[in-house]
């Protein structure tokens, strides 16, 4: 049963767009409305636009846009009826009721997150039984507390092939469920087994609270070490870090990141409460612009191998694109965190936390490893590769300082480093502005929708289609003044959907806001039609507008079925004059 439109009506009027997005974007105000950097693309300077008189948003970066139900839909990676319900939550509305039987997706996220809360309890009640000593046992040896391993809501699987898929259908659960919950894996005869055996376990929990996956540790070499749920209607681990659910309340104000559930645990044990972990995948574009949204800063903690130098230089671009200040913690005397500090203490990692290395150095230490620099065909190889590096860095005084290392580092003159820095730094400019050209120059591509599904098929009659569709989001009561033209007989079947729904909408008195067409089309379909809400289009002289629009309309229509001809003219002339009159006769 889809939600009462009036209900979802107003929800959009309580909730305002300028202040719903100040909450995850920092907007500054230019005219009559508001920019901000794009919390769905990673960029520097502004191009996400908030548009209050339309209550919309668009990104003239990466091409998102819709209304205040979208925005949430997109930021936190919602279905629509979620999204309507964290608005309806923040607004102080109450969710209407409804029956279960059509809804699916919402239905089927809710089932699996309550059997996974359901599981992650079995987990920790085996945990403390007399079959989970052996993963007690190893907790214990690993010195996490009573209080930790409660806290952490760890657990145990039991060394069985059935001993939760059991427990679960005694639950009431299908196979089904618990397949698409990523807690069962069927075999090929299609019988199905617990995935996580004999293995301490540590549930996953998203910013609410939600358990959406787990890990699985073994209690001693076997491989693999580390088993995590694969990705599910509710998990998706490029999207999610571990522990953010506490790190995200604590004070600190900078992020620690470390490599693992183990790691992250013992921190927070040593009071550390701001440590988290990416979950068994490389540290990716999503998981930095997670962390923006609650820390400035990120420490990057991770093991001292070769493994842990290469996934931490992943992670510097990722987390400085996203915006974060980044510093990296070089450990000695230990391995990983927890290591260091079993061996020295908290108070030892406090000092290591506050000497972590700027990233730029810590780089710039990274480069001069791969050269030898006693050799001068080297030493310039050092050189051009450390310019490239400084020359990334905004301000001038930062490149002249990180260039006073490098050149120091290979014994040259500040002075050469700076000439090399410079020339990287022009290269580089060179070929952003190119990018941004490519990017601009191309007038035919932005007319159209970026997915090519939606693809215009006649630009001109688009155009004027896209015009209308304006007038009547700017003004609902246009609606009785457009000569009876219906979506079918535009060019663009999204154009042509968007136009009958927002008809419909303004028929009913419901409104016409881009906001209020979130349920009825698809991310791309949005993207499109925020970018034809966000163009210019004045209602003053709307009367002409609109039958300048409606005359292109018709007129392409009529040589796009080729009947432009003779009697064909006199006779679509006569069917619209027909249809025109039944829906005067209709309106009163
Ligand atoms: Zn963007």
């Amino acid at each position: 049963m889809p939600l009462p439109e009036r209900f979802l009506d107003e929800l959009i009027a309580r909730t305002d767009i300028v202040d719903l997005v100040s909450e995850s974007v920092r907007l500054t105000k230019k005219g009559g409305s508001w920019w901000g950097c794009c919390p769905f693309h990673s960029e520097k300077t502004p191009s996400f636009h908030v548009v209050p008189d339309r209550q919309m948003y668009k990104c003239f970066g990466c091409g998102k846009g819709g209304g205040v139900i979208n925005y949430v839909m997109e930021l936190e990676n919602l279905p629509f009826r979620d999204a309507v319900a964290v608005l309806a939550k923040r607004a102080g509305m109450q969710m209407p009721e409804f029956d279960g039987s059509s809804s699916g997706m919402r239905e089927r996220r809710e089932k699996i997150l309550e059997m996974n809360k359901q599981t992650a309890r079995l987990f920790h009640r085996w945990l403390n039984s007399p079959q989970g000593s052996e993963g007690l046992a190893y907790l214990e040896r690993r010195g996490l507390s009573r209080r930790t391993r409660t806290n952490f809501g760890l657990g145990f699987a039991l060394n069985s092939w059935d001993g939760l898929i059991q427990a679960l259908a005694g639950l009431g659960y299908s196979k089904r469920d618990m397949l698409d919950a990523g807690l069962a894996v069927s075999n090929k005869d299609g019988r199905i087994y617990d995935r996580f055996r004999n293995r301490v376990m540590f549930p996953i929990i998203d910013v609410r609270g939600n358990v959406i996956g787990f890990g699985g540790r073994v209690m001693d070499d076997a491989t693999p070490k580390y088993l995590n749920s694969p990705d599910t209607p509710v998990y998706n681990k490029s999207r999610n870090v571990f522990a953010l659910n506490i790190a995200k309340n604590s004070k600190a104000g900078r992020v620690i990141l470390t490599e693992g559930y183990m790691d992250t645990i013992a921190l927070h044990q040593a009071g550390f409460d701001n440590a988290v972990a990416s979950l068994g995948t490389a540290f990716t574009e999503e998981h930095g612009q997670l962390l923006a949204r609650y820390f400035k800063e990120a420490v990057i903690s991770y093991d001292g191998d070769s493994a842990g130098v290469a996934a931490a230089q992943r992670a510097i671009p990722l987390l400085e694109k996203a915006g974060l200040k980044v510093k990296v913690l070089r450990m000695q005397g230990a391995k990983d965190p927890d290591e260091f500090i079993k061996a020295y203490g908290r108070d030892a990692f406090v000092r290591l936390l506050d000497q972590s290395e700027n990233q730029v150095d810590y780089r710039l230490a990274q480069i001069q490893k791969k050269y030898d620099l006693t050799d001068d065909g080297q030493r310039v190889s050092f050189l051009q590769e450390a310019a490239q590096l400084v020359s990334t860095l905004h301000s001038a005084v930062e490149r002249e300082i990180y260039g006073g290392h490098a050149a120091q580092t290979a014994g040259v003159s500040p002075e050469t480093m700076k000439l090399e820095v410079d020339r990287a730094l022009k290269g580089r400019l060179r070929k952003e502005k190119r990018q941004e050209e490519r990017q601009n120059m191309a007038p035919v591509g932005q007319l159209q929708p970026k997915a090519r599904t939606l693809r215009y098929e006649n630009i001109r009659s688009a155009r004027a289609e896209e015009g209308l569709l304006r007038l009547l989001m700017l003004d609902p009561g246009l609606a009785g003044r457009m000569d009876g033209i219906t979506g079918a007989e535009f060019s663009s079947g999204l154009l042509g959907r968007a136009f009958d729904a927002l008809n419909r909408r303004a028929a009913a008195g419901l409104s016409t806001q881009l906001a209020a067409l979130a349920e009825d089309f698809d991310r791309e379909e949005m993207d499109h039609l925020a970018q034809v809400a966000a163009q210019p289009e004045s209602v003053a002289n709307s009367g002409q507008s609109i039958q300048d629009y409606i005359s292109i309309v018709r007129g392409e229509g009529l040589l796009r079925s080729g009947t432009a001809q003779g009697d064909d003219l006199l006779l679509a002339a006569q069917k619209r004059y027909q249809q025109k009159k039944a829906y005067m006769e209709e309106k009163t």
